[in-house]
């Protein structure tokens, strides 16, 4: 049981923004800021790491036609394109999704920053990812 498996195959309503034979693209019912749009792939795939890469490809290239769409006829001046992986990195529903979040200004409901974290050793976090 999927919810956006559900409305790819249309047993829930959805505001559709853009649809081909690979991907769905709709507006996200809690719109962040106005225009904020989910892109994802029909197949169910979990997330980035664990899709194929059809999927995500398929997704991506959607994405930035529709960023640019989205800025242009929104007005916004700029825009977040970004997906959770995983519980801890906030995502709530399992399958696969990219945000595209239009952003107009400082007060605009969206407060994604890096606040400053200890130093690390970048030579010691190469080696760890090069494994
Ligand atoms: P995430 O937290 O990254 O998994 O994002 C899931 C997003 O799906 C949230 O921003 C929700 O607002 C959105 N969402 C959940 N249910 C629906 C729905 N039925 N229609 C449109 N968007 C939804
Ligand atoms: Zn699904």
């Amino acid at each position: 049981m999927c919810i956006f498996c559900d409305i790819i195959d249309h047993k829930i309503p959805s505001s559709v923004v853009y649809e081909d034979e690979k991907v769905l693209a709709i507006l996200d019912i809690s719109q962040v800021t106005r225009g904020h749009t989910l892109v994802m792939p029909k197949k169910h795939v979990r997330n980035i790491i664990e899709a194929d890469e059809e999927s995500v490809l398929a997704c991506v290239s959607a994405a930035k036609k529709l960023a640019g769409q989205i800025v242009t006829n929104c007005k916004a001046s700029g825009v977040n394109v970004l997906t959770n992986c995983g519980e801890s990195a906030g995502q709530s529903v399992d399958h696969l999704h990219f945000h595209i979040i239009p952003r107009y200004d400082e007060n605009d409901c969206v407060d994604i920053k890096f606040n400053e974290s200890p130093k690390q050793d970048l030579d010691e976090v190469l080696k760890t990812i090069k494994g």
